[in-house]
Parts: structure tokens; C-alpha cells; sequence
């Protein structure tokens, strides 16, 4: 007999934190931690990002480490598009 019950835990455990946010943008209590693809409304899609996602008007909200996460990607995005058309401008030339 196992006292460890994942299900029920999550229930009671951090009293202090709460799962579920009022949005900022609908006032919906819809707002929780959110994990999976992200697409920003430039288009760039990030895989695997977590962050606040409003379940009722589907906004997304970046704390600032996800900001973090996007600005590191975006950055390393960018790099190896330089990198891509230096190899295709070079296979042009030769
Ligand atoms: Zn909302």
C-alpha cells in the first residue's frame, strides 16, 4: 500500500501558488502553465515553451523567462540562417 497518490497530491500540495489565473485579456479564472508549440504572431514557432495560456480566449502570457527562452531562440534562429545562406551563396559561386 502506497500513502503516494499523484492524482490527489496535486490537489492539496503548494497552497500558495495557484494553478489557475485570472486572464488579463477576457477576465476568464482560465489562465494556467501551459507547456507545448508556440507560434508568435511573427510566425516564429518555438517547439517546446512554457508559459500562461488563457484555456478560454487561447492568449498566450510570457513570464520573463520564457521571454528569455524566445529572445535565446530567436537569436540562435537567426545565426544559422546566416550560416544557411553563407553555404548557399558559396554554393552558387562555385
Ligand atoms: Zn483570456
Amino acid at each position: 500500500m502506497s500513502l503516494y497518490h499523484p492524482n490527489e497530491t496535486s490537489k492539496t500540495s503548494k497552497p500558495n501558488e495557484p494553478e489557475v489565473l485570472p486572464c488579463p485579456e477576457c477576465g476568464a479564472e482560465a489562465m494556467r502553465r501551459w507547456r507545448g508549440e508556440c507560434r508568435l504572431l511573427d510566425g516564429f514557432v518555438i517547439a517546446d515553451l512554457e508559459r500562461w495560456h488563457c484555456t478560454a480566449c487561447e492568449e498566450d502570457f510570457f513570464d520573463p523567462q520564457a521571454m528569455d527562452k524566445i529572445a535565446f531562440l530567436r537569436k540562435e534562429r537567426s545565426n544559422s540562417r546566416l550560416k544557411l545562406s553563407k553555404r548557399v551563396k558559396e554554393g552558387n559561386y562555385v
